[in-house]
């Protein structure tokens, strides 16, 4: 039957065993992409968690953020605001330092972007440590805005990122311990 054939969206996820650094499991969302409907499964999930949000603009990060966030934002009428790596945007910026799980780096955001009191949803592919949506929310609370909810396509759950997002309401559509 037909309904037996219909893939989840975690069978289109390619997960790569010690990619970028031996020891780790990289999740690639490229085979998402690139099936038609593994792309519409994604963005059409993903939005479903923000159906009865109440919320201003999306932030997301560069650059799988882009890739999630811009269509949700264009679908649900909003604004998308890039959050960039540091020495990309053209104009006076914010910064914060912070580490990856493997590395470290600076991302920066316009400082017009976000006005005092505006709701915020941050949007990515996928949270591992969380030091990069935690540096986020950093720089979107010294510009005034309110973080209402925070949403990943996956979420590594043994690196804990979310005790670093404590506070936030947090939610991944498919998650991998
Ligand atoms: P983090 O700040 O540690 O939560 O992770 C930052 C970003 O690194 C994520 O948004 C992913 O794009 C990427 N990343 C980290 N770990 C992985 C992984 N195991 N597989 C795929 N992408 C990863």
């Amino acid at each position: 039957r037909y309904g037996c054939k219909m893939k989840k969206l975690e069978d289109y996820v390619r997960s790569i065993p010690d990619f970028p650094e031996p020891g780790i499991i990289f999740r690639d969302v490229t085979t998402v992409l690139q099936d038609k409907d593994g792309l519409k499964l994604a963005i059409d999930s993903i939005q479903d968690l923000l159906k009865d949000v109440d919320f201003d603009v999306i932030v997301g990060p560069e650059s799988r953020g882009f890739i999630f966030g811009v269509p949700i934002a264009y679908n649900m009428n909003k604004a998308f605001i890039p959050v960039r790596k540091k020495g990309k945007l053209p104009c006076e910026t914010i910064e914060m330092d912070y580490d990856l799980e493997y590395g470290k780096a600076t991302i920066e955001i316009h400082k017009d972007a976000i006005k005092p009191g505006q709701k915020v949803v941050i949007i990515d592919d996928l949270i591992a440590t969380g030091g990069t949506i935690e540096a986020i929310t950093k720089l979107i609370k010294s510009l005034g805005g309110e973080v209402v909810k925070i949403v990943f396509l996956m979420e590594l759950k043994g690196l804990k990122g979310r005790d670093k997002l404590a506070g936030f309401d947090v939610e991944a559509v498919i998650q991998y311990e």
